[in-house]
């Protein structure tokens, strides 16, 4: 029963979360929707323990898939960076900064870039790729991202100094655009370099919020040291580069760990 406590727990937190912006926002879409997305995580960890393989792709796609589809084509609400913008400018707290407040602004106190790693629909896509271990060191244009952050606040500050009209229509159809875009310079990032998280690791925007909450994060994977024989599997494997043998916070690339849990299951020594 022991080894079922994690997935509980991220019930929990989930059920919680759900209950919480049920009766505070008045809203039962929102328990709905939050003890779905907690419920596809517990099942995805569920089927962890009982070591199927495919475990972290089911959750990809239960979460990944509904959000895109039905909350971002279906409800017509940009999940997006700029609808995080848009919410924040409008000073409504509802959609997207309700996605962003628990996914990747403080969610990742507790799981880190878990988001990255078993719920975003870009990456949903890009793991499908052949290159799922880097072939190549990781090249240093992490800089872009901070670019591509800088854009979608200029375009949606843009909208709104300009007093544009319609700007709901307009972000519904920058979702789509945008998503596009995504998908295709992600596809042509992880062929270029060899490696499905290419886009993940220079372009994506959303790690400017990610990457210093993760630092924090409540779940990591830790490196048992008297276990340990050094044998650099766990590194060869790992998607993100992280260092993940060096249990310190500053460990190499560690705010890029997405917990996807490739190093666990291929330590030998089970020192992770
Ligand atoms: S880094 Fe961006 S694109 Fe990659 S998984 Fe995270 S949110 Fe998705
Ligand atoms: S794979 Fe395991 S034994 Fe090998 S270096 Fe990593 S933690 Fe140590
Ligand atoms: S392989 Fe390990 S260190 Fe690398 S991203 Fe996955 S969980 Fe994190």
């Amino acid at each position: 029963m022991k080894k079922y406590i994690a997935p509980i727990i991220m019930l929990a937190i989930f059920e919680a979360i759900a209950v919480t912006l049920w009766l505070t926002k008045d809203n039962f879409f929102y328990f709905v929707n939050f003890t779905y997305i907690g419920c596809s995580i517990a099942l995805g960890m569920f089927l962890y323990i009982k070591k199927y393989k495919h475990a972290r792709r089911v959750v990809q796609l239960l979460v990944g898939l509904y959000m895109l589809i039905y909350l971002g084509f279906i409800c017509g609400e940009n999940m997006q960076i700029e609808g995080f913008w848009y919410y924040l400018f409008t000073g409504v707290f509802e959609a997207a900064t309700i996605h962003y407040a628990v996914a990747k602004i403080f969610g990742p106190l507790i799981f880190g870039r878990g988001w990255c790693g078993y719920a975003c629909w870009t990456a949903m896509v890009l793991d499908f790729l052949p290159y799922k271990v880097p072939s190549q060191p990781r090249k240093k244009l992490g800089w872009i991202r901070y670019i591509t952050f800088a854009l979608s606040l200029i375009f949606v500050s843009a909208l709104f100094l300009a007093k544009v009209g319609n700007i709901e229509r307009i972000m519904f159809w920058s979702f789509v655009a945008g998503n596009a875009l995504y998908y295709a310079v992600g596809i042509v990032l992880a062929f270029v370099f060899k490696d499905n998280r290419a886009f993940c690791k220079y372009v994506c925007p959303v790690t400017v919020f990610m990457k210093p909450m993760s630092y924090f994060a409540l779940f990591r994977v830790r490196c048992k040291k008297d276990l340990c024989v050094d044998c650099g599997k766990c590194k060869r494997v790992c998607p993100m580069d992280v260092d993940v043998t060096d249990n310190s916070r500053k460990r190499k690339n560690g705010t890029e760990c997405i917990l996807c849990m490739e190093c666990v299951k291929n330590c030998p020594k089970k020192a992770l």
